[in-house]
Parts: structure tokens; C-alpha cells; sequence
């Protein structure tokens, strides 16, 4: 069966509106109606229109040399680098090293301006590579002297987990937007204080959950969302690794705040979240700490825990830390289930689903690809920036994870189930809008 939907086919639909004249496809205009507020709106489509008016002027159009009936290929048309927002890395380790900065090179709307790191030489041999002045290399003493930095506007913290809360709230002082990695912190108070601290300072926070920027996960959300499946009923995933080095510190308690639960299985939780768009109302959670195995002395090897939602909906989900690379989960609905495995890799996610169709079976498998999810998530936090909208995945969702994190490992500690209650307000802001 042919896919039909998302980002796969429709590039190819006629442009028939004014923003669709000056070349935006009709999906964004559309995703941008759905999460305009009516007071704004007419200021952003006009602030829209004119950016898109001058990035039409930039745009270079290449010839196409294969089929017609072929997909296209288009170009991308980037920001002029004076109009990207600049962006401090704090923290060059490997996920700064092998994933972000690389991602600046296919991101339309970020660029990265300055460095924060403990070992000078290290960042100077970065700045080079990068293009970023050496007067632009802070250590985590002077970071707060990116206050007097223009050129950044944005700080990316990509430090150990419990370092997360200092280097917000200090970033959010020195008057720049945030971006923090995920688990969001250690504790529910620490995530309380980001935020409190981002919205004294009058400053955007986000937390990279890239799950949520990328087009496999993205589809299969919206697939939920269309009811073509019917109601979610049973959600099933693991996310496990295998850590080598005991001296590493995922395994120390008191950097990592816990073991593969916060660092991958937090990848099931939001992940179950996001689809149903449901908060659960109770966890059950039981622990795996093999103490006489040296990497687990002071963290949970593995964690297993049940979640029940408000509609009936119950997810089962594992996270681990010793055994080899997995990360698969499925969605059992009324008339069918969606899957995907790889679910939360760097690249690779596949999607699909099998929906009852006519008393039959139907698989679909479609072609949706990669896209680099830290740059679509860059991309859409400076454009939050740019615009002054509200991020997706803002403080309050990683705030909630950690409320729901905190539950499983008091479930696990009591060995009974833990009752929560369903946030008032949502954690989530509006959808991204589909980059080309
Ligand atoms: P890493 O160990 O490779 O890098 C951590 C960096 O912090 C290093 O440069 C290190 O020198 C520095 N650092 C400063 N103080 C430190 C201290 N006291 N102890 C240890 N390191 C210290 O870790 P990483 O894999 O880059 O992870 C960093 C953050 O990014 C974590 O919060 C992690 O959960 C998150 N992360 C997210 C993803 C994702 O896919 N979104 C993937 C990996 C890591």
C-alpha cells in the first residue's frame, strides 16, 4: 500500500495561496494556521510573508535532470549567516563533537558562535574547525560573560545531567535563550528553578528532546492523531545500550541522577506521551541493580515500568544499560498498530503500520528517511527565537518527564504503584512547522 501522508508526498500538491506564490509549500502555511493564535496571527503571517519574500530572492533553483514523474530535488535556502542565531556550545564532549556541531553545517537558521569548555586546547582546535574566534572560548568560570557576547543569542547546555540546573540558570542571567539537553535535570525542584529562572529573565527554554524533531516519530504522531488506527490501547518499547568504562559518569549517581531509566528509557516515556498525547495517572516500576557487576554500584543496570493513562491506555516500557543496542517501540490500537525500529537512533527510524483494512491485514511501509534531527530542532528553537513563539517541547515538558521519572524509581524504591496527577496546562507547545 502506497504511504499517502506527512512529509512523503506533499511537496507535490499546487501552491494556490499568496505565501505558496513567494514559495511556501502549503503544509507549512497550514501547520502555521493550525498554531497561530488569533491575536498574533496577522503579525506573524505578515513578519512570515516577508521572510519568506526575502528568502525567495536568495534562492537558487537548479535545473532538474531526472524524470518528471520523479520526485524533485530541492535546494535549500539558508538564512544570511547575519541573520542566523548564534549559539554557545557548553560542554565539548561526544554529543556536542559527533552530532551537534556537525548539524550547524545542515541547519538553515543556527549557527555556532561560541565555546564553553573546561579544557582550553580542546576548544581551540574546535574553534578553528568551526570558524569561531578564540575570543570566544569561555571556560565554565567566565561563562557568564556571554553576557556581553551579541553574537550569542542562544546557549546549547550539552553538559552531565545534574550540571544542567547551574547552567541554565546562570545562562538564563546572562539574558540568552536555552536550549538544554535531556533528562532535563536530576530533580523535580531543579527543573522548577530552570524554569522559574528562564521566565524571570524573560528568556525561551527548550529541552532537546530531537525525538519530537524527527519526520519517523513525527509521522506516527500524526498518524494517531488522524484515528486511522483507532485508539491507542497498548504501547510496548525498550531502549537499551551497553556502557563499558565504570569511571564514566552516566554511571555515577550523583552526575547522571540515575542509571538507564533517565538517560535512555526517559526515550520511551516521552515517547508514549507525545503519541497518545495522554499524562499518565499512575506508574508501577521495578528495578535491575547487579552490584556485583562494577559499572552498576551506584545505578539501576535496568528499569523496567508500567504507565496507565486516563483513556485505558497502558505502556509497557524497558530501558537498559546491559545489553546490546536496541530500540524498538510499538503502539497497539483498535484497528491496528503502528511500530518503529529503529525508533530512536541518530538516523535510520523506520515507521510502520498495520491497519485492519476491509477484514484484512494491510501493511505500509513509507519511504520517509532521514533528516538531521538536531538541526530540524536547532532550527525550530531559533525560529522560536526569531518569531517569539513558544517551543514544542518547552521546561513544562521536561519537567513532566522528571515528575514521572521520580514516580517510577519511588514505585521501585516501595515496590507499589505511584498515583499522578495530570498537569493542568500542556507541557507541549504548538507543532513544529515542516521545514522543506
Ligand atoms: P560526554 O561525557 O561525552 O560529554 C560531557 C562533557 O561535559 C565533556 O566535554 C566533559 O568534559 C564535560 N564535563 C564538565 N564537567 C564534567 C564533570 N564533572 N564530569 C564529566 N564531564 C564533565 O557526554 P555526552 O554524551 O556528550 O552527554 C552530554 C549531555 O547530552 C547529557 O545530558 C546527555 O544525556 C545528553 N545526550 C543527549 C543525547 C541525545 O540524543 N539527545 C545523546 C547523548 C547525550
Amino acid at each position: 500500500m502506497a504511504a499517502s501522508f506527512g512529509d512523503v508526498k506533499t511537496h507535490t500538491q499546487p501552491m494556490t495561496t499568496g505565501l505558496s506564490r513567494v514559495g511556501i509549500p502549503p503544509r507549512m502555511i497550514e501547520s502555521r494556521r493550525n498554531f497561530i493564535s488569533s491575536t498574533t496571527k496577522t503579525i506573524a503571517i505578515s513578519s512570515l510573508a516577508a521572510m519568506a519574500q526575502a528568502q525567495e530572492s536568495n534562492r537558487v533553483q537548479l535545473s532538474q535532470i531526472h524524470a518528471t514523474d520523479e520526485k524533485p530535488e530541492t535546494t535549500p535556502t539558508l538564512e544570511e549567516p547575519d541573520k542566523q542565531i548564534g549559539y554557545a556550545i557548553v560542554g565539548l564532549g561526544r554529543l556536542s563533537l559527533n552530532q551537534i556541531l556537525p548539524a550547524f553545517g545542515r541547519s538553515k537558521r543556527s549557527k555556532p558562535v561560541a565555546l564553553v569548555s573546561g579544557d582550553r586546547d580542546k576548544a581551540k582546535k574546535i574553534a578553528s574547525q568551526y570558524g569561531i574566534r578564540d575570543s570566544a572560548i569561555y571556560d565554565y568560570k567566565t561563562y557568564d560573560n556571554l553576557a556581553d557576547n551579541p553574537e550569542v543569542q542562544a546557549i546549547y547546555i550539552v553538559l552531565p545531567n545534574s550540571m544542567h540546573a547551574e547552567f541554565v540558570i546562570r545562562g538564563a542571567k546572562a539574558k540568552k535563550h536555552i536550549l538544554c539537553e535531556k533528562p532535563m535535570a536530576t530533580s523535580v525542584e531543579d527543573c522548577e528553578k530552570m524554569i522559574a529562572a528562564c521566565a524571570a529573565a524573560n528568556v525561551k527554554l527548550m529541552i532537546a528532546y530531537r525525538q519530537q524533531y524527527e519526520p519517523n516519530n513525527r509521522a506516527a504522531s500524526r498518524l494517531l492523531s488522524e484515528g486511522k488506527l483507532g485508539a491507542p490501547k497498548q504501547f510496548i518499547a525498550t531502549n537499551s545500550q551497553d556502557q563499558g568504562d565504570p569511571t564514566q559518569w552516566r554511571l555515577n549517581r550523583s552526575l547522571a541522577g540515575g542509571g538507564s531509566m533517565p538517560d535512555v528509557g526517559i526515550y520511551c516515556l516521552n515517547a508514549v506521551r507525545f503519541l497518545s498525547k495522554e499524562e499518565p495517572i499512575e506508574v508501577i516500576a521495578s528495578l535491575y541493580q547487579p552490584t556485583s557487576d562494577e559499572r552498576f554500584k551506584e545505578v539501576e543496570a535496568s528499569c523496567q515500568f508500567i504507565a496507565r493513562f486516563p483513556s485505558g491506555l497502558t505502556a509497557i516500557c524497558n530501558s537498559g544499560y546491559n545489553a546490546h543496542k536496541s530500540q524498538v517501540y510499538r503502539i497497539e490500537c483498535e484497528r491496528g498498530f503502528a511500530e518503529m525500529n529503529p525508533a530512536f537512533g541518530y538516523v535510520g527510524n523506520k515507521l510502520s503500520w498495520t491497519q485492519l483494512v476491509d477484514g484484512a491485514d494491510t501493511k505500509t511501509q513509507p519511504s520517509i528517511g532521514d533528516k538531521d534531527q538536531f538541526a530540524l530542532e536547532m532550527d525550530h528553537f531559533s525560529l522560536c527565537i526569531q518569531q517569539n513563539l513558544q517551543p514544542h517541547t518547552p521546561g513544562e515538558e521536561g519537567l513532566q518527564d522528571q515528575k514521572i521519572v521520580a514516580a517510577i524509581y519511588e514505585s521501585a524504591r516501595t515496590g507499589k504503584p505511584v498515583k499522578l496527577s495530570v498537569p493542568q496546562k500542556p507541557t507541549r507547545g504548538p507543532e513544529p512547522k515542516q521545514e522543506e
